[in-house]
């Protein structure tokens, strides 16, 4: 069995374990990453690439996420990743969905999001329905990035520029008193941060549990737009997902809309459905999705959930345009009040997970908000 010793191990190269990984690593430590696949193949590639700080409510949240996409940015350009600044739009089709964005913009101010007329939010998204559009929220500031090739490109860049030590293929078995044991190797380090993601067994998945995460399952599908022009120009979503995001919690008229979407919608509501789409550099879409909580041990997806989310996607969005060319699920770890845990079982040792549906959008403003509060006052004590 292989010794080795170096001043950071990060268990995970999802996101959440590369962002922690880069704090780390931009302030000098040495870092080796454990990855148990030979490539990350979890929740980090299974998304749709949001970084999406419009879904954070305002304050603290928000400041994160929206420090997160400097840091995405930063990240981005550096290690010449694609990525697209461009934008979110939430659009309506009924008076109560418009009256929702209206009043988040009246107390969010412009800064965040401007309601735009239906002839403005055609000029953001060409391909939406036209018939019966009211108008839509604007917001500027969200990224795309691609998942299928983000987090392989960011462990590369970390490699060649930080000296970031990656070991794929090899599970953390244990972490006792400094030290990382794996499937072939004894690490000892002087901080050891533990980003399992939505695993509900392995090293520490079992504490994220007690400490309140739940596994939410996610139904996701993937078009190729029949004409290679085709864009949608801006991440795209509609009535639903106002029920979805903390950021619409206060407005006034969220209670009716939420009725009256109960009312019409209700295998969806039952099913955890609301509608996202983002679209990459290849032209293809990517469109979802259903929350559904609890333990995942079933690996079949259901059909009838795929309907429901085209069968809304439609609403918005013209599905004629589109064939569908790819179906996957996706698992994430929730907490059901705290936007992420960051749980100390031992000295120095630190486990980040459940961050749920956010996970791409806070990762790297969790990674330096939990490095430089937590991590490097602890490695300064030694
Ligand atoms: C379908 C879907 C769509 C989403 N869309 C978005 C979106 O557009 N925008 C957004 O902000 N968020 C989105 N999310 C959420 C986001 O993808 C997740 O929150 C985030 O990817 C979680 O990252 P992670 O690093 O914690 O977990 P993971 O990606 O699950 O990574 C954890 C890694 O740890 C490894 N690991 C675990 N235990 C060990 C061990 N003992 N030894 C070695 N390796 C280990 C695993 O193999 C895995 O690769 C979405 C999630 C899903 C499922």
């Amino acid at each position: 069995m292989i010794r080795q010793q170096t001043d950071a191990v990060v268990v995970g190269a999802g996101i959440v374990g590369l962002a922690h990984a880069y704090a780390l690593a931009k302030r000098g430590h040495r870092v080796t990453v454990i990855e148990r696949h030979p490539f990350a193949s979890s929740a980090s590639v299974r998304n749709f690439g949001m970084v999406w700080p419009i879904g954070q409510p305002l304050g603290p949240m928000r400041n994160l996420a929206l420090q997160s996409r400097d840091l995405w940015l930063e990240v981005c350009q550096d290690a010449g990743m694609w990525f697209e600044a461009c934008g979110s739009l939430h659009v309506a089709y009924h008076e109560d969905e418009l009256q929702v964005l209206n009043e988040f913009a009246a107390s969010a101010g412009e800064d965040v999001g401007v309601v735009l007329s239906p002839e403005a939010a055609l000029q953001r998204a060409p391909q939406l329905r036209q018939e019966g559009l009211l108008g839509g929220l604007w917001s500027p500031h969200e990224l795309c990035v691609d998942p299928r090739t983000a987090v392989a490109e960011i462990a590369s860049y970390l490699t060649t520029k930080f000296d970031v030590d990656f070991r794929f293929g090899d599970s953390a078995l244990v972490v006792d008193q400094g030290e990382v044991v794996t499937d072939s190797a004894r690490i000892s380090a002087r901080a050891i941060v533990v980003c399992p993601g939505a695993g509900v067994s392995g090293v520490y998945g079992p504490l994220l549990v007690k400490n309140g995460m739940v596994q939410v399952r996610l139904q996701m599908l993937r078009a190729t737009p029949q004409e290679a022009s085709y864009r949608i120009g801006t991440h795209l979503c509609a009535g639903l997902t106002s029920l979805h995001y903390q950021s619409f919690r206060d407005c006034p008229t969220l209670p009716h809309l939420r009725a009256r979407l109960e009312a019409d919608h209700a295998p969806l509501l039952e099913n955890g459905v609301h509608v996202l789409v983002s679209q990459h550099a290849d032209g293809s879409v990517t469109i979802g999705d259903s929350h559904h909580y609890g333990p995942h041990h079933m690996p079949y997806s259901s059909e009838a959930v795929d309907d429901m989310i085209l069968g809304y996607l439609d609403t918005f969005l013209p599905t004629d345009k589109l064939a569908i060319t790819q179906r996957w699920e996706g698992v994430y770890g929730k907490h059901p009040t705290e936007p992420y845990l960051v749980l100390k079982p031992e000295p120095n040792v630190f486990v980040v997970g459940a961050i749920g549906g956010a996970g791409m959008t806070l990762s790297f403003g969790v990674g330096e908000k939990t490095v430089v509060e937590q991590i490097l006052p602890a490695l300064e004590k030694i």
